[in-house]
């Protein structure tokens, strides 16, 4: 690797976090794992020497590892905005929050979701899943979404009665099963925010629930599930700079206390009879969360949220716009690199921008700024393949050029991102063309 210049160091009002890496190294890949939190590696490094099982011993560290997975759990919950009657049930990841949210609807519920999701938010759906097509806007969303729900419900009311849900729905007034709304906050792809709030009150205008895929949009933006009035939020630690391995569902608790165990084992039950179907599960987050729960994670995670919400993430989340429109103004001048885009180029976005370097393999590109210049970013459909091949192909009639390459590639920015890495990227792209 050719020695590079050193980078200046990084202004102390950039990341109030103190998030870990390796000096030289440019990591502009925050949207598939940000780098970890100090505070998270410290929550960890305390609570090492007293290492024991939570919920399963009586000894002192045993009840102090229980007491911190159950404070972990509550400051994630108030740093999410959590409802009373929310459950806060920690997972390995959006993609396994998703799944257990899945697998805990009640009988008959229809699913409506949009083709930009990540596959994380599209596949896990039952078979009758309704897919809305990907709207031109945020505006396009909400009309799109109002519009679906009202025919479901025209739908439903015309139809013998409907089978009985094993939890009510959100108004037990609507005629028929229940129907969950599944949307992302912020595109993995484009960074483009969606319309959250907009989307929860057509939801439940139409007596829908909601669920917000917060995997991008959280690591970015304050994301209050109760201010939103979303009913279930899922996301990932090791995007919101906390170690892999831990995640969240937070959500309303009545479909979540009626469904089945996620996992089915020890932690889960309130009494197992010798008979081979004699048991009764408990309620409550531990309902899903079987088997000896991911103590350090949940603690680093939790960590991470309270150093966030000590911030001041208006600072941040302007600092990082500027980045932001500094990286895209970079781009734009570049006359080989075309953007990847939904909505109109001015669209609320998180620190994520997707393009293609025309007549150039995108794969080839990003292990040549790997190699050549430190710079970490991504390549490919980025597990949401509907939406990246139709961006592509936009992108192709927008641009008008015939030499753009199958797959894309991805830079995105968070805590401790530089004017210095983002000028570096565009350079480096500039010799590329
Ligand atoms: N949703 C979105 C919007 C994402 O960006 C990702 C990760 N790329 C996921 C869900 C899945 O997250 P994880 O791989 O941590 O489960």
């Amino acid at each position: 690797l050719r020695p590079l210049p050193a980078l200046p160091d990084r202004p102390a009002d950039a990341d109030p976090l103190g998030v870990l890496g390796v000096p030289g190294q440019i990591n502009l890949d925050h949207a598939a794992s940000a780098p970890c939190a100090r505070a998270a590696a410290d929550a960890v490094a305390e609570l090492l020497p007293w290492y024991a099982s939570v919920h399963r011993g009586a000894g002192a560290l045993s009840r102090r590892c229980t007491l911190a997975y159950e404070r972990a759990r509550q400051t994630v919950g108030d740093f999410l905005g959590a409802r009373a009657d929310d459950h806060v049930i920690f997972t390995r990841n959006t993609t396994d929050a998703v799944n257990l949210l899945a697998r805990a609807l009640p009988a008959g519920t229809t699913v409506v979701t949009f083709a930009g999701e990540h596959h994380a938010n599209l596949l896990p759906w039952p078979r009758g899943s309704v897919r809305l097509p990907v709207p031109e806007s945020p505006a396009a969303a909400v009309r799109a979404l109002d519009a679906a729900l009202g025919e479901l419900r025209r739908v439903d009311a015309g139809n013998e009665p409907a089978p009985r849900s094993a939890a009510p729905a959100t108004n037990p007034a609507r005629p028929g099963p229940p129907v969950l709304v599944a949307v992302t906050g912020a595109s993995n792809v484009t960074g483009e925010r969606w319309p959250v709030a907009e989307l929860a009150r057509v939801a439940h205008r139409h007596s829908a629930r909601i669920l917000v895929d917060a995997a991008q949009l959280a690591p970015h933006a304050p994301v209050d599930l109760a201010a939103l009035d979303v009913d279930y939020l899922a996301l990932s630690g090791h995007k919101l700079y906390a170690p892999f391995g831990a995640g969240v569902l937070v959500g309303r608790s009545d479909w979540l206390d009626a469904a089945p165990p996620y996992l089915a084992g020890g932690g889960a039950t309130g009494h197992v009879g010798a008979a081979t179907h004699d048991v009764r599960w408990t309620t409550g987050p531990a309902r899903h969360e079987a088997g000896t729960p991911n103590l350090l994670g949940a603690v680093a995670l939790a960590a991470v949220c309270a150093a966030l919400t000590e911030a001041d993430r208006d600072a941040l989340h302007a600092r990082e716009q500027r980045l932001l429109a500094r990286l895209r103004e970079g781009l734009a001048a570049l006359p080989h690199v075309v953007e990847l885009r939904t909505f109109a180029p001015e669209a609320p976005r998180v620190g994520i921008v997707s393009f293609v370097v025309a007549g150039r393999d995108s794969a080839e590109v990003a292990a040549h700024l790997a190699t050549a210049h430190q710079i970490g970013v991504r390549d490919g459909l980025f597990c949401a393949h509907p939406l990246a091949r139709r961006l592509l192909a936009e992108a192709a009639a927008r641009s008008g050029r015939r030499d753009l390459p199958p797959t894309a590639l991805r830079a995105s920015i968070g805590l401790g991102s530089t004017a210095e890495e983002v000028d570096r990227l565009v350079a480096a792209l500039a010799a590329v063309g």
